[in-house]
């Protein structure tokens, strides 16, 4: 099959959060089963042409292999994404040319593979940033005899996020847009996606349900009902050539299963870098985009009980400036128990999921989550709501059976979520039985090459509408 994979982040060029990596890896992980898959993205100012050694291949159009494989990485330049620093949002605020720039993003896009001659069999989006692609491929599929047979895959990473324009905007489409890209009165981008592909599917099996539900819909959960028979859920995967505690390059001490013991080296390091003292109480750790979807909320609420058991945490996030300063005034409170980095920081956030006992996730919502995958990988538990992709992947310790991966609460509050951290924090005291949770988290595969054949019949399946 020839997919084009249309993303407005991808590891190692670009990231805001987990559809970077989603996009870095189940690329490579769909080439390495044999596909001509290729990458398509925006051209970022903070993409360093010189680093990824990037051509020009038509107009406005550069070209690159992901580092370490042979995948083709498609840059889209425009003069929106040329004038910014950051990809979509500065300092908690999108900028106010979004719109302009993912239109001129995604028009781009097909008259490009025209050009080089290279027609997919599929076109897969992800997010509200790609999917006027899927409206302008139907539009095109009704004239034009060679893309007939492309097939759309729309990939929803976060429901949250829709695209949403304000009226003003609505003279910047012309007639193809117009109206299909037009919900409430307003730009919605995401609406596109969801009416007009041949397949959808989210993250996570749970994500997939509950995106159809008014609470979690954001007010598309009609239009996801309506086409709901082709709605399907796949949970992200892992790479490990990245998250791997045996070989990543920016640990102090690196470890495995069988070397466990060494794993402590690294949490007294990370005591250390964040200004914490080396007590052997639990740490937990945290690496997330400071927004509400996080579940900062009820972590205010629940912060100085936590903070008063016999524990530390590190948390490493951006986002939102009034987590800042929550944060900010939590460190001042409780200076030897707390450390923060406000930043994004991937080597710090490698050196966290090493260091760390426990992993908090008190997430509002979560379509996947990476961060309970990639600590299962270095032997930290996961503290987690139940919601999503989280409720798919972790399972609630059960003293009496032993079984179970990491701690969960279903309620949104803080106390729930303080009862999560106090039975971790009891079953921690337990060595043997902590260690045996480790030791089973970290053989955990969720590797990309599964998930990636779920996307291959996912494909299939969307090829069957085209050419029936
Ligand atoms: P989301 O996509 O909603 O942000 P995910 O759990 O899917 O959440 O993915 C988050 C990814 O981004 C993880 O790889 C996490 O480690 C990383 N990440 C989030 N915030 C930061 C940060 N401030 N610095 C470094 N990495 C971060």
């Amino acid at each position: 099959m020839k997919i084009l994979f249309v993303a407005s982040e991808v590891v190692p060029f670009a990231k805001t959060g987990g559809l970077a990596d989603v996009a870095g890896a189940l690329p490579k992980a769909i080439r390495k089963i044999g596909h001509d898959i290729r990458v398509f993205m925006p051209r970022y100012k903070k993409i360093d042409p010189e680093k990824w050694n990037l051509k020009p291949v038509a107009q406005d159009i550069f070209e690159a292999r992901m580092p370490g494989s042979e995948l083709i990485v498609y840059f889209a330049e425009n003069r929106y994404f040329a004038q910014r620093d950051e990809l979509y949002v500065q300092k908690g605020k999108g900028y106010p040319d979004n719109c302009e720039a993912f239109l001129a993003f995604c028009r781009a896009a097909i008259p490009f593979l025209k050009k080089i001659n290279w027609i997919p069999d599929i076109i897969h989006c992800n997010d509200w940033q790609s999917a006027p692609i899927v409206l302008y491929l139907h539009e095109f599929r009704k004239r034009q005899p060679t893309l007939k047979r492309t097939a759309t895959v729309y990939s929803i990473h976060n429901m949250a996020y829709q695209g949403e324009f304000s009226e003003e905007k609505i003279p910047l489409l012309n007639e193809a847009d117009m109206g299909n890209l037009v919900f409430g009165g307003k730009i919605l981008f995401a609406k596109a996606g969801i009416l007009f592909s041949d397949v959808i599917n989210s993250v996570s099996k749970t994500y997939a349900k509950e995106i159809q539900t008014e609470e979690f819909g954001y007010g598309l959960e009609g239009l996801m009902q309506k086409r709901s028979a082709d709605v399907y859920g796949i949970v992200n995967g892992v790479d490990y050539e990245l998250w791997n505690p045996a070989t990543d390059k920016q640990i102090i001490k690196r470890y495995s299963r069988m070397t466990l013991s060494l794993k402590v080296q690294n949490k007294t390091a990370l005591q250390d870098e964040m200004g914490l003292p080396q007590e052997s109480v639990p740490l937990m750790g945290m690496i997330s985009r400071l927004d509400v979807q996080k579940g900062f909320d009820i972590l205010a609420e629940a912060i100085n009980g936590i903070l008063e058991l016999d524990c530390q945490l590190v948390i490493l996030g951006t986002g939102n400036p009034k987590y800042h300063r929550l944060l900010e005034q939590i460190k001042k409170k409780h200076p030897d128990r707390i450390g923060i980095k406000l930043g994004f920081d991937a080597a710090l956030a490698q050196r966290i999921y090493a260091g760390s006992d426990m992993f908090l996730l008190p997430s509002k919502y979560e379509p996947c989550g990476l961060g309970q995958l990639i600590s299962f990988k270095y032997g930290t538990i996961p503290i987690a709501r139940k919601t999503g992709g989280l409720a798919d992947t972790v399972h609630d310790y059960d003293a009496e059976t032993g079984e179970g991966d990491g701690f969960i609460f279903e309620e949104y509050n803080g106390s729930a979520l303080l009862d999560a951290v106090k039975r971790a924090i009891e079953v921690y005291k337990d060595k043997s039985t902590w260690k045996k949770i480790q030791e089973r988290v970290m053989q955990y595969d969720y590797s990309w090459d599964a998930s990636a054949k779920k996307y291959i019949s996912l494909y299939v399946k969307a090829l069957d509408k085209v050419i029936k």
